[in-house]
């Protein structure tokens, strides 16, 4: 287990003192590398409180370049950046916030040829992405690798979220066999709804990782964020599944290729 620093101690003082957390929760989440997908409104935010609670390394992959109508949601950004890469402010941002967090910042989109590598060296991805080509390609990659994912879209005032455990729960493939209709670009958004998704994203990452509270696994929560009804569903596990299905990749390797900090989270 990796020691926690004099300063670590102090910085989490207030979440090691919370109930069944203690300073091995601490050295979990020091001990984890998470990948983050989609580093706007959603992701952005999500990377931020992972960075505050000590995720020992984030992984920031977003393309692009910073645009003026990000602005109502990127809590990471400034406003002298607009029209540089969003993901390097990111980076300097988390670094000046938490300067113990390790972060690896890439500016590029999931594709077919980086998804294996980033999946490989994560312990958890958080999936924020803002389509579903790069959706579907994270979670076949995390079927693959056995690494487990926190799933997390918006669409205007509603939300969902869920957490994948490959071998375990349904996989995105099986809770949306067909490409849902918020596979869209422009949907209007306030950041106080992706920022409220965003919390509860990281929550789900930090509970995986630290062993506490009980995270989303074979359960989708919806939200409508305009008359805040939250419903909690058992999405379907498809056993044909195309992507995580007994005729899809063999799932026996799933459990030993999960890393030793996720191994020790029990239940
Ligand atoms: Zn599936």
């Amino acid at each position: 287990m990796m020691n926690l620093t004099p300063t670590e101690l102090e910085r989490y003082r207030r979440q090691i003192m919370l109930p069944g957390f203690g300073e091995a929760a601490q050295q979990r989440l020091k001990a984890s590398t998470v990948l983050v997908t989609g580093v706007g409104g959603l992701g952005g935010t999500a990377a931020l409180y992972l960075a505050v609670a000590g995720v020992g390394k984030l992984i920031l992959v977003r393309g692009g370049e910073l645009r003026l109508d990000d602005m109502n949601r990127q809590v990471l950004m400034t406003h002298d950046w607009v029209g540089k890469p969003r993901v390097f402010q990111a980076m300097d941002t988390l670094r000046a916030i938490n300067p113990d967090v390790e972060i690896e910042a890439l500016c590029e989109y999931i594709t077919p040829e980086n998804v294996d590598r980033l999946v490989k060296s994560a312990d958890v991805a958080l999936d924020c992405a803002h389509n579903f080509d790069e959706r579907n390609l994270l979670n076949a990659a995390c079927v693959r690798w056995g690494k487990p994912m926190v799933e997390a879209a918006m669409n205007d005032m509603e939300a969902y979220l869920t957490t994948i455990v490959p071998g375990e729960t349904p996989c995105l493939s099986c809770i949306f066999p067909e490409k849902p209709v918020w596979d869209r670009r422009g949907f209007g958004v306030l950041g106080a709804v992706s920022g409220t998704l965003a919390c509860l994203t990281a929550l789900e990452a930090i509970k995986l990782i630290a062993g506490i509270g009980q995270p989303l696994r074979s359960q989708l929560l919806t939200m409508d964020l305009s008359r805040l009804e939250f419903t909690k569903h058992r999405p379907y596990h498809d056993p044909n599944c195309p992507v995580c299905g007994q005729k899809a990749a063999p799932q026996a390797s799933v459990v030993s290729s999960l890393s030793p900090v996720l191994q020790l989270v029990p239940g």
